[in-house]
């Protein structure tokens, strides 16, 4: 079991960011490009069927990209109010209950009764969608996700657990890494961007994690913004 606490030096990574998304970008771009130099030149049977959803695909992937870095631009001056984290979490898991169901991923929730408002962003709710979809996505075969809220003192805890393929140790560390991904379609943006709201939040996120057991996040917001 790997156990990690995110902090701000892999926030840090500007730089990289900027040669990174130009990299991201610059793919499915050349890929769309090529596509459309043929859809000019020739027009054979078969192939225009397979061309088109590969360009709508690359159209979706970098759709996918921009809106996830649209996120880390501009979260700062997003208003802090005060919302019901219970919820904004049953929100969240209505917006997956298809995929859930199309994956045979059952999602149990146990949220304590009153539990206080937090003061936060809109944009905590990007936090929650981009941990459960990785939970979901963790499950191919199917599986139970568990979603957990407390409050301890001065704080809320959210944990999302899955019973997923898990997250191999040398893996670890790169979570949250820009663009880091396993996944063929991934966008290695989603803890990235959930790490930096949480960071704006004063929040932080832990994840734990056994190879062919499952992965446990978590979330620990501050009720009062300080
Ligand atoms: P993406 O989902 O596009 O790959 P993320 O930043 O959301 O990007 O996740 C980065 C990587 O972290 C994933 O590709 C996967 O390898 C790993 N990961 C994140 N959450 C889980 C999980 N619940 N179970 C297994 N692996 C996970
Ligand atoms: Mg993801």
């Amino acid at each position: 079991s790997e156990e990690l606490i995110r902090r701000s030096e892999k926030l840090s990574l500007a730089g990289e960011l900027a040669a990174g998304i130009a990299h991201e970008i610059r793919n499915p771009l050349t890929s769309l490009r090529g596509f459309m130099q043929l859809y000019v030149k020739e027009d054979i049977e078969g192939t225009k069927k397979l061309r088109n959803e590969v360009m709508l695909s690359e159209i979706d992937r970098i759709n996918e990209i921009v809106s996830e870095l649209l996120v880390l631009a501009k979260p700062s001056n997003e208003t802090y109010e005060l919302r019901d984290v219970v919820h904004e979490l049953n929100h969240v898991t209505r917006l997956f209950e298809g995929q859930a169901n199309l994956y045979n991923v059952q999602i149990k929730k146990e949220l304590d009764a009153n539990l206080p408002f937090i003061q936060c962003q809109r944009s905590i709710n990007q936090v929650f969608i981009n941990v459960l979809k990785n939970a979901i996505e963790s499950m191919p075969k199917g599986g139970e996700v568990i979603i957990q809220a407390k409050q301890i003192n001065d704080e809320i805890y959210i944990r999302i657990q899955d019973t997923g393929y898990g997250i191999p140790q040398n893996e670890i560390a790169k979570i949250g890494d820009p663009f880091f991904t396993t996944k063929e379609t991934g966008t290695g943006l989603g803890l990235m961007v959930s790490m930096r709201i949480i960071q704006n939040h004063k929040g932080t996120m832990r994840i734990d994690s056994d190879v062919g057991k499952g992965t446990m996040v978590e979330v620990i917001l501050p009720i009062f913004k300080s």
